[in-house]
């Protein structure tokens, strides 16, 4: 099929039918198309809801009606040598942020608490740097251990840049559920991004923690001027690599970053590009990450059509929503928090507290 044939098929009045095929293909392990992809990419705005609910057929399969709940934790704040052009913490940039070392394993642990208090099931621990020395290595699995003893429900994800031989058998000795690092984007666009480490770099950390028998999370970014191919060939590289976790972000243009003045995103494109990440991935939990308030706004409960999982509290650099109105969405769209108590719903406020009086004059 022509990629005419497929966007006029896409836009026609059976585009219900087409975005079913494309989930039942998905939920059946074949890849999607080119055009097909094309097609998601370019899915008419006024009927992005068809192409959500053919999303939600795989992430239905998949995970029901979950969602996972992420906490962040920037656990080295700043400091790092990279120049990635989208980074506030990264040597090119100017941004206002905290600048702090490697925190100790005591930090960690009471943010492990914070995590739980928030309703997230996994803590992730962000330090920013090229990579870890051996005695970073070694502080960050030291604070592992800990967590694990006092609160072993809790997943832990490290995310610590590119690793050195031999130092994620070491954070899977000390029991690391999962170790993060982002492809980011294509192989071809990876030099307008970043000059001072390769695509191919990038690929050999994530091939290092699948090796230690790591969960690899690896995601991309985008609204840093790709197009749609680099999109597809992103999505396409992790369905390869067969990562287990999928963060999507969308670029936060800090004030300071190289990066400041793209504004290349709207909420309807981040749900088309959620939506092609669920069908080509469709067994990956996927993560909508940073960006998430700024980009998707009034649409953010639309994404979880297509994800399974969001992040709640602050990102690394800048403030998140606040984390109970992302639990509120949650269970307003009639979704289950994943690991949630049945009956610990208590804490909404009575909707006579809500109201808040107008006083003029
Ligand atoms: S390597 Fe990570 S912390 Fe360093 S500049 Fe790049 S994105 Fe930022």
């Amino acid at each position: 099929m022509t990629v005419s044939a497929v966007e006029t098929r896409a836009s026609l009045l059976n585009s219900a039918q087409f975005a079913q095929d494309l989930a039942e293909k998905s939920i059946a392990g074949e890849e999607l198309s080119r055009e097909e992809a094309f097609a998601v990419l370019s899915w008419p705005a006024d009927d992005i809801l068809t192409l959500m609910q053919g999303a939600f057929r795989v992430r239905q399969e998949f995970f029901g009606k979950r969602v996972k709940l992420n906490f962040l934790l920037n656990v080295q704040s700043g400091i790092c040598a990279e120049d990635c052009g989208y980074c506030s913490q990264s040597r090119v940039s100017d941004a206002p942020v905290d600048k702090y070392k490697l925190m100790g394993p005591d930090d960690i642990l009471e943010a492990a608490e914070k995590a739980i208090a928030n309703k997230a099931t996994r803590l992730c621990m962000v330090a920013s740097m090229r990579g870890p020395t051996d005695k970073d290595v070694n502080s960050v699995a030291t604070a592992i251990r800990q967590v694990r003893q006092t609160y072993p429900q809790l997943e832990l994800c490290a995310c610590l840049g590119l690793l050195k031989e031999g130092q994620a058998e070491k954070l899977e000795e000390a029991g690391v559920t999962a170790y993060n690092h982002n492809l980011n984007t294509s192989e071809r666009h990876y030099d307008e991004v970043c000059s001072t480490h390769t695509f191919a770099d990038r690929l050999d950390t994530v091939s290092k923690v699948q090796k230690a028998g790591i969960s690899a999370c690896s995601g991309a970014l985008f609204g840093m001027s790709e197009t749609a191919e680099d999109i597809l060939e992103v999505g396409s590289r992790l369905r390869e690599m067969q990562v287990e976790s999928i963060p999507v972000n969308f670029l936060v243009p800090v004030p300071g970053t190289p990066f400041v003045g793209k504004q290349e995103l709207t909420p309807i494109q981040c749900l088309r590009i959620l939506a092609l990440f669920r069908f080509l991935n469709p067994r990956s939990t996927l993560r909508i990450a940073g960006g998430r308030e700024l980009h998707l706004r009034s649409l953010q409960p639309l994404g979880l059509y297509a994800a399974n999982s969001i992040f709640v509290g602050d990102y690394l650099t800048t403030e998140g929503q606040a984390g109970n109105l992302d639990v509120e969405m949650i269970r307003d769209m009639g979704f289950e928090l994943e690991g949630d108590v049945p009956g610990a719903a208590g804490e909404e406020t009575p909707l006579s507290e809500r109201v808040k009086f107008t006083h003029r004059g």
